[in-house]
């Protein structure tokens, strides 16, 4: 008899804590219910970018004095500077610039120290591709201005709490 007010006991126990984490997580999900979903409907909502957003960089030929400082301060001397002197007037002469964003790490070393403010990072961040050769971006794809989000009408654009 004693034994089976025993388990009684025990088993009025359990239920008790059973019904107590049941109720508890009843009421955080109950917390959750009025808040807004945390995920987005990418590519058909996109969020705004920080200002501050390292993507890919945007590169300015004529002002570029190929002075390789961008090469000389990359963690991984990536920019490819292709350049000649012209001896008549004592300069050098640019004929290409690039840069392979599929090594690039995106530091911002080679923006920051450009003495003629020739590269700067945009917000574009979509650099998927099939092929990563098609990642390695000559002047012509680095002078390329990407359309801001913004001003992208076919998307719904999404402020974060962190812009
Ligand atoms: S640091 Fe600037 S100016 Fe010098 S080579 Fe690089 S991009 Fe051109
Ligand atoms: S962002 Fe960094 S890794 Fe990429 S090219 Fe510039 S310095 Fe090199």
């Amino acid at each position: 008899m004693l034994t089976m007010i025993n388990r009684f006991i025990n088993y009025s126990h359990q239920s008790i804590r059973a019904a107590r984490y049941i109720g508890q997580s009843f009421m955080i999900t109950l917390s959750h219910a009025n808040r807004l979903p945390v995920t987005i409907q990418y590519p058909y909502e996109k969020l705004i970018t920080s200002e501050r957003l390292r993507g890919r960089i945007h590169f300015e030929f004529d002002k570029c004095i190929a002075c390789e400082v961008c090469v000389r301060v990359c963690p991984i001397n990536l920019p490819v500077v292709d350049w000649k002197l012209e001896s008549e007037i004592r300069k050098k002469r640019l004929f290409n610039y690039s840069i392979d964003f599929g090594i690039c790490i995106f530091c911002g070393n080679c923006v920051e120290y450009c003495p003629t403010n020739c590269l700067s990072m945009t917000e574009e961040y979509e650099l998927s591709t099939y092929d990563r050769h098609e990642l390695n971006y000559n002047q012509i794809a680095l002078a390329r201005l990407p359309m801001r989000v913004i001003d992208d009408y076919t998307i719904r654009t999404i402020l974060t709490s962190t812009n």
